[in-house]
Parts: structure tokens; C-alpha cells; sequence
């Protein structure tokens, strides 16, 4: 039974079936990983995540970049 009000269909008795070892939430192979931050500031997600949303944002200025050029 879940505790909280999210539970992750790949943790199997608190293994996680992907990593395979204990569920670490954000943890490199976890299908959050640099999908959220997390407040530990340690987890590796974080990191992760502040990347994917510079590539985002360099993403979307050049798009309009490009529309106001052309
Ligand atoms: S490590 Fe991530 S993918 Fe694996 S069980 Fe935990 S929350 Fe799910």
C-alpha cells in the first residue's frame, strides 16, 4: 500500500527494477532524473535538471531569434 501520494511503478519491495538496487529517487537511471529537482541538494537530478532548462530556454530564444529575423 502506498504511503504517500506518489509511488513508482518500478519500485518492486523498494527495488527499483531499472537501477537495480535500492529506489533513490533522481538517482542517475531513475526515470525522474533530471525531470525535477529535488531538495536534497546532493541529488544528482538537480544538477541535471538546471542543464535540460538552459538547453530549453537557448532552445526557445533562438526560435525567436530566427521568427524576428526572418
Ligand atoms: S529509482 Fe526512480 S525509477 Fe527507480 S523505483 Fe525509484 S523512483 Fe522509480
Amino acid at each position: 500500500m502506498s504511503k504517500g501520494g506518489w509511488s513508482c511503478p518500478h519500485s518492486i519491495d523498494g527495488i527499483c527494477d531499472i537501477i537495480k538496487k535500492e529506489c533513490d529517487p533522481g538517482d542517475k537511471g531513475c526515470v525522474l532524473y533530471g525531470k525535477a529537482l529535488f531538495s536534497l541538494e546532493s541529488s544528482p537530478s538537480n544538477e541535471a535538471f538546471e542543464k535540460r532548462m538552459e538547453r530549453k530556454l537557448q532552445k526557445i530564444m533562438q526560435e525567436k531569434k530566427s521568427k524576428t529575423t526572418s
